[in-house]
């Protein structure tokens, strides 16, 4: 069995290597340089940070059972605990995602443009670069983006996960110089300036050897300054930062726009199958049932890539 897979962010790269541990032929097709997508890593300098997911929590068995074999291959640490553990990746977080997706096939630079069945009723993937057939495929995307390749398919999406919407992020990325310090573990969250979401440190985070800071705004924030120029955008996430953090030198700035950064509301299930083609969508808004948090994030990303992968092994030959 053929198995394609859009997206090499964290659910894919599960899916992926659930799939191929099941003894099945699996390829990735990535649009990006690299793999991780959300678990994203900036190189600034010698040094560097992250600008997507800032850390991970743990609430489940299954990442847990993960999380141990991750921290004994030292690929992941726990950066502080207040109460519960926050885990990053040791040499940030898009760090672990190469690590995960280590011997996997991934056709980096590629752009999906096109997911249509075939008379034999195999899957055919356009992309920018190619064509090629799978038996059965998993579109890992945010949804408003699966959908753009799904072409007339997307009718046969039931309407209530078609609304689903996610909000945008703006990280502005910040090279200081001296020794700044965010508070007691690099971490600011509570009681913020208006419009910062969070203020990371990642020398304190122990990601780099430089004095780098993200600085995450806020979901209202973001949307409300969506569409203007990016300079005036960073020079606002500076002066609120400056507001933040007093007395600091930046010698250098950049800003990061994610357009689909969180879903705003989820779906209660782990993924979705479209009618009943072999088209399988997934990721992190795809939340299992009893979900205690009713958040997207990086585990419900895990495991909607590793719940896709098991129940596309129980329903092959069916
Ligand atoms: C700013 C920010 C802060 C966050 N903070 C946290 C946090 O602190 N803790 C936490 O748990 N989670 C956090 N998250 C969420 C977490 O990063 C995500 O839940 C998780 O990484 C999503 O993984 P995914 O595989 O579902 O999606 P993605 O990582 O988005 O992967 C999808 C992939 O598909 C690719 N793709 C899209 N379209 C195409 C196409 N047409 N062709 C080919 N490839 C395509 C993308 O490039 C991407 O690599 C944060 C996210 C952001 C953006």
């Amino acid at each position: 069995m053929k198995i394609g897979i859009i997206g090499a962010g964290l659910s894919g790269i599960i899916a992926a290597r659930e799939l191929i541990r099941r003894g099945h032929t699996v390829e990735l097709t990535e649009k990006s340089q690299s793999v991780g997508g959300r678990l994203a890593t900036r190189r600034i300098g010698d040094g560097r940070a992250d600008h997507g997911a800032v850390y991970f929590t743990v609430r489940g068995e299954a990442l847990k059972r993960e999380v141990q074999s991750w921290m004994s291959a030292n690929w992941v640490r726990v950066w502080y605990a207040d109460p519960y553990p926050r885990y990053v990746g040791t040499d940030g977080m898009n760090g672990l995602a190469k690590h995960l997706a280590e011997g996997l096939t991934v056709h980096l630079n590629e752009h999906v443009e096109h997911v249509h069945i075939e008379e034999d009723s195999t899957i055919s993937v356009k992309t920018d670069v190619t064509r090629r057939s799978y038996d059965q495929i998993v579109m890992t995307a945010p949804l408003p983006q699966s959908f753009e390749l799904l072409g007339s398919l997307v009718d046969q999406v039931t309407p209530s996960l078609r609304r689903l919407v996610y909000a945008p992020t703006f990280v502005g990325l910040f090279e200081c110089t001296g020794d700044v310090q965010i508070g007691e573990d690099g971490i600011l969250d509570h009681d913020l300036t208006p419009g910062l979401l969070k203020v990371i440190n990642n020398q304190q985070k122990g990601i780099t050897a430089t004095s780098l800071i993200s600085v995450y705004m806020e979901e209202a924030w973001s949307e409300e300054w969506y569409e203007r120029p990016e300079e005036e955008t960073l020079a606002e996430v500076e002066r609120l930062f400056r507001e933040e953090v007093r007395d600091i030198d930046i010698v250098s700035r950049q800003l990061k726009r994610w357009r689909y950064a969180q879903a705003k509301d989820v779906w209660h299930e782990p993924f979705y199958r479209v009618s009943h083609q072999p088209i399988y969508l997934a990721g992190d808004i795809f939340l299992e049932a009893d979900d205690p948090s009713g958040r997207t994030r990086f585990e419900s990303a895990y495991l909607s890539g590793l719940r896709v992968a098991e129940a596309i092994e129980k329903n092959i030959g069916r």
